[in-house]
């Protein structure tokens, strides 16, 4: 349940992960973190209740590495918001579209990769758009988000209010 996700921010406020209100608990009362903000819920813990907690901060400094976003179907479909870049059709049924066919030379990379469904996967066939006279609803770039966070996460997070301000914005390619 989404009001009982916690936002982890590392002790200089940068997003670190989404936590369970469980490991969030446990942080506090090992004194490694303290509550930015409360969800409005109360939480029933072994020695009683405690208003249950909507962002965290660590008392410490977490020194990671940046990770890579790492190109994948889950990674694409969740950047397209699981939208047929070109029908704008929604749905389960999506696959991957080399804009430019590999079979041409087109790369497997952020800026060549979009979600498609079936139905224009097979219009398109093994030709660009321009042959194929289907329009990209946006061109693809690589999502610039917070790398800590996995990308599914990220898109849910953007949905609390609270959170938004800890997380940078996520610029994705739009058609210019
Ligand atoms: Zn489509």
């Amino acid at each position: 349940m989404p009001q009982h996700d916690v936002l982890l921010l590392n002790n200089n406020y940068e997003p670190l992960n989404v936590c369970t209100v469980l490991r969030a608990v446990t942080l506090l009362t090992r004194g490694k973190a303290e509550i930015l903000h409360h969800n409005g819920h109360m939480i029933r813990t072994g020695s009683g209740e405690l208003r249950a907690p909507s962002v965290l901060r660590l008392r410490y400094h977490v020194r990671r590495p940046l990770p890579e976003l790492r190109l994948s179907k889950h990674s694409v479909l969740a950047r397209d918001n699981y939208t047929c870049q070109y029908c704008g059709s929604h749905g389960r049924e999506l696959t991957l579209d080399h804009v430019v066919p590999r079979w041409m030379g087109g790369p497997h990379t952020w800026d060549n990769v979009v979600a498609c469904c079936r139905r224009c996967n097979l219009k398109k066939g093994d030709k660009t758009p321009d042959q194929a006279r289907m329009k990209l609803r946006r061109s693809p770039r690589r999502p610039k988000y917070v790398p800590f966070i996995s990308l599914p996460n990220y898109l849910r997070a953007r949905a609390n209010e609270e959170w938004m301000q800890y997380l940078p914005v996520f610029e994705i390619g739009r058609a210019d």
